[in-house]
């Protein structure tokens, strides 16, 4: 099956019972028993037939064999770091989505598992950071807003070197262009908020992975922790994912229109984005990847003309989030990346004046005269 066909077909694509060509929405909690011990499922937060569906699918999609679908990206986030132990070190990517970092400096640190951020673009780097007790790499690729390149091949051979788990969040580039699981990671993870689901309706994480031992133990802490995906969330993200070969085509289209657009303004100094050759990641991305994704990031002369921009954007909403079919429009430094200290956010070269788009599926036309509008 080629990754359009199994979106739609992979996985549990229909009801066996009825034939309906939907999988039905399970609104079950518990599930009558053969006899004591005699059941396929038992307890709606064990296992569910709607989630079951989707963490089949997002299995297949990822090129793994055992999917987990969590509350929200930052549930799953948390369910693999809670498949480390007290006294435990994670080495991660500096760059690393707000909340991921949040979770590691401030909830993480009370059980004792340790984290030092690295530039995992940089490989010395990342050997210089290892300790004793150091067991994972959490890697970012491409990284938010600034959409720095991780070799994720690379860091797979770290890892395999000194016996570390290889985590990635493929939130950005989505299973349709890249596949981490078969470039050398032990674990998927995705806030299937953005592309997956790809509306706007929808808060859900997922972890994927292809080995039996850790598939064991992070149903044992889906089960144990219960953070789970309630079944009408996971029946949208089953519907969104049907799209997303689709909706990443017309993306990766209109962005590349506007990133040439941006590339080309006067009134624009910088443009951040994995596709431009220029881009200090732009090769390693090209050979892990088959796309650039719809994040792209630019600067603008000062914080005050990007608020004007904000404010004239028609189509580009003012909004956090990204990856659905409409297109979004923020300002990293006064949203997004606001509880980071101005000179640190320098330092990450975070400007005073950087926009970050992520781009929809509009008419491209629409989105150019927005943007042209706005920056004049
Ligand atoms: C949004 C996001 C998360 C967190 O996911 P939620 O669904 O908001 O909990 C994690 N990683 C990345 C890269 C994200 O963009």
């Amino acid at each position: 099956m080629r990754k359009k066909t199994k979106f739609i077909h992979a996985g549990i694509s229909r009801d066996p019972y009825t034939g309906a060509v939907s999988v039905p929405v399970h609104h079950a909690s518990t599930f009558k028993q053969d006899g004591v011990g005699h059941f396929k499922y038992e307890y709606a937060r064990t296992g569910n037939p709607t989630r079951e569906a989707l963490e089949k699918l997002i299995a297949d999609i990822e090129e793994g064999t055992h999917g987990f679908a969590f509350a929200s990206g930052m549930a799953a986030i948390t369910a693999v770091i809670q498949l480390f132990s007290a006294g435990d070190h994670i080495l991660a990517t500096d760059d690393v989505y707000g909340g991921t970092f949040r979770v590691l400096t401030k909830v993480m640190n009370r059980f004792h598992i340790d984290v030092t951020f690295v530039d995992t673009s940089d490989l010395d780097a990342v050997r210089a950071s290892i300790r004793p007790n150091t067991k994972a790499i959490y890697v970012e690729t491409p990284t938010n807003p600034l959409l720095k390149i991780t070799d994720l091949r690379a860091i797979a051979g770290v890892a395999r070197e000194n016996g570390l788990t290889f985590i990635v969040d493929n939130t950005f580039s989505t299973p349709y262009w890249q596949n981490p699981l078969t470039l050398g990671a032990d674990i998927v993870v995705h806030s299937a908020t953005k592309y997956l689901g790809g509306h706007s309706d929808v808060v859900a994480g997922l972890v994927v992975v292809r080995n039996e031992a850790l598939a064991e133990d992070l149903h044992f802490i889906q089960n144990s922790t219960g953070g789970i995906l309630g079944p009408q969330d996971s029946w949208l993200l089953i519907r969104g994912i049907k799209t997303l070969g689709i909706r990443m085509e017309e993306i990766e289209s209109n962005t590349k229109q506007i990133v040439d657009f941006l590339s080309a303004h006067p009134a624009v100094e910088k443009v951040y984005y994995p596709g431009l050759i220029h881009h200090p990641g732009h090769k390693v991305h090209s050979s892990q990847a088959g796309g650039f994704g719809g994040m792209a990031s630019f600067t603008v002369s000062s914080q005050e003309k990007a608020l004007e921009i904000l404010k004239k954007t028609r189509y580009f909403t003012l909004a956090e989030s990204l990856g659905a079919v409409e297109s979004l429009i923020s300002l990293p430094p006064l949203m997004t990346h606001a509880s980071i200290p101005r000179e640190r956010r320098l330092e990450l070269g975070i400007e005073d004046g950087l926009i970050r788009i992520s781009v929809g599926i509009e008419d491209v036309e629409d989105l150019l005269e927005d943007l042209e509008n706005a920056l004049r």
